[in-house]
């Protein structure tokens, strides 16, 4: 039975992950965290989650939380993510990490980490948008430089960061195929006269809106064709159920930043 800490279980997807451990059969919820302050300190995780009673209550002291857990799953803001990184470091806990949106000197200390703890970090769990990161890479190699390639996401109005990590990942693939910088390829807006597409861009667009869970597409668009290929969340248990099967994969592991094509052994 893998013991699992949860970081941030009063949030949207803290509530999902609770339920998604007790459901499965092989771990058990040891501990749940929110920030000191919130409402939610003292709650029940298991009441919050709808679940019913699991006896275990929200605490704001993520080292008491760590310390009783076998790993901490991470669902909540890059600032908190990385005082929880720390804490993890210190405890010698592996770690695992949904929040998005942590800026590049907050990822290469991630990576530092990495050298001495085993670390998930990835932008979606969902077993269909880590399969469609393979799809995407493949359909840009086959259509090479003819098509030009846009990535679309669209998630609910609560979301506070964007393009979502999954988006970013995509372009990120879609550039390491087509032999392209990822930095000098993105274009995250367009307005006012501003000339033709430059054939070499990977453009990005974003729609914030109601209770969207999460959706994503890759856009190919050539000459009398056009190729998309979408993966629309319409739970978030999917990544909940995802970031589950990467806590109890990532225990025992050696040191290292992996992410869900690790843990799904998808990594070619
Ligand atoms: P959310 O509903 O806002 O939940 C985040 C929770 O963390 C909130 O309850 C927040 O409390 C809490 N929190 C803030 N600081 C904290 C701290 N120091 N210690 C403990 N808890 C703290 O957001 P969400 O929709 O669940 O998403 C959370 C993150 O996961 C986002 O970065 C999102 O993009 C990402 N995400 C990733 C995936 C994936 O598959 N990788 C999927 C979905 C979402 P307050 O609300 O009181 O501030």
């Amino acid at each position: 039975m893998v013991k699992i800490g949860i970081s941030g279980a009063a949030g949207r997807m803290g509530r999902t992950l609770v339920a998604a451990i007790a459901h499965n059969p092989h771990t058990r919820l040891a501990a749940a965290t929110e920030h000191q302050g919130s409402r939610w300190v003292g709650a029940d995780a298991g009441d919050l989650a709808g679940i019913g009673t699991l006896g275990v209550s929200l605490v704001d002291e993520p080292e008491t939380a760590i310390a009783s857990s076998d790993v901490l799953v991470d669902f909540t803001v890059p600032e908190a993510t990385m005082v929880n990184l720390a804490l993890c470091r210190a405890a010698g806990k592996p770690t695992v990490i949904g929040t998005t949106g942590l800026d590049q000197a907050q990822r290469r200390e991630l990576s530092r980490t990495a050298e001495v703890l085993p670390i998930v970090l990835a932008p979606n769990f969902s077993v269909g948008v880590n399969l469609t990161f393979r799809l995407i890479e493949l359909a840009a190699r086959a259509l090479g430089e003819d098509f030009d390639i846009e990535v679309i996401e669209a998630h609910h109005r609560h979301k506070i960061d964007a393009p979502s990590g999954t988006a970013l990942r995509m372009g990120e693939i879609l550039a390491a195929a087509l032999d392209r910088d990822f930095d000098t390829a993105a274009v995250y807006s367009r307005k006012g006269c501003i000339g033709e597409r430059d054939k070499k861009t990977i453009g990005f667009a974003t729609v914030r809106g109601g209770d969207i869970v999460g959706e994503h597409t890759a856009l190919y668009a050539g000459l009398g064709e056009r190729l998309e290929i979408t993966h629309r969340a319409s739970s978030r248990m999917t990544f909940a159920n995802g970031a589950v099967r990467a806590a109890v994969w990532l225990v025992g592991q050696t040191a290292g930043l992996y992410d869900m094509q690790d843990v799904l052994g998808l990594r070619s």
